[in-house]
């Protein structure tokens, strides 16, 4: 019986692996439609040129080196660290979303595929809000709801929680900046009703 149910979620999780994979094409044809639409090389994203961002604003989410680009159908930047290296707030903000008390969950449904998360706002000079996302750390972030953070400040670890390739434990940071239309109740540009900006034209270096 034991063996029986050990098969039962190896194939559980071959499964979910599937699935991953399907979603993410399902996600690629929708945006390269999105994106013949509009005849934008930025796929219907934010465009950085309408934030006002001082010199020196942001600083890299974490030391690593990046695996995926920002591009249609993948909604932020994947950087590539070691197993429990430091996550830093790009910037002077507060965090105002925790994804649920998760620790450990591998998996598109740990939180919609984004593990352990953490979303912090940024209130520019100019007044424009934007959100910075970190998902797929180790554990939770140990900040608290309406803490306010410095940029530099360690928010978490990086993991292989949620959903992360090659699975079950690919080890980095899908990092996302967030338009200020992002509302509590979505996790992600697809998933809510935020757009994104190319953290890639906003850090450099990001990693
Ligand atoms: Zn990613």
């Amino acid at each position: 019986l034991e063996s029986i149910s050990q098969q039962k979620l190896e194939l559980e999780s071959q499964l979910q692996g599937i699935q991953g994979e399907y979603l993410s094409e399902i996600e690629a044809l929708r945006d390269s439609e999105r994106n013949s639409q509009n005849n934008s090389t930025d796929c219907a994203f934010e465009d950085v040129e309408n934030l006002e961002i001082p010199d020196n604003y942001f600083t890299r989410p974490v030391f690593g080196y990046v695996t995926q680009n920002f591009h249609c159908g993948h909604d932020g930047v994947d950087i590539a660290s070691s197993l429990g290296s430091d996550i830093f707030s790009v910037a002077d903000g507060q965090v105002v979303r925790i994804g649920p008390k998760s620790d450990g969950c591998v998996g598109l449904n740990c939180n919609g595929g984004f593990g352990n998360f953490v979303v912090i706002k940024h209130t520019l000079p100019s007044g424009q809000k934007i959100y910075s996302l970190y998902a797929h750390m180790q554990n939770q972030t140990f900040r608290d709801i309406g803490e306010n953070v410095n940029k530099g400040d360690i928010i978490g670890r990086v993991g292989c929680t949620g959903y992360t390739v090659p699975y079950p434990c690919g080890v980095h940071v899908h990092f996302m900046i967030l338009s200020d239309t992002y509302e509590i109740g979505g996790i992600g540009c697809r998933l809510g009703r935020a757009t994104c900006y190319n953290p890639q034209k906003l850090i450099n270096p990001i990693s």
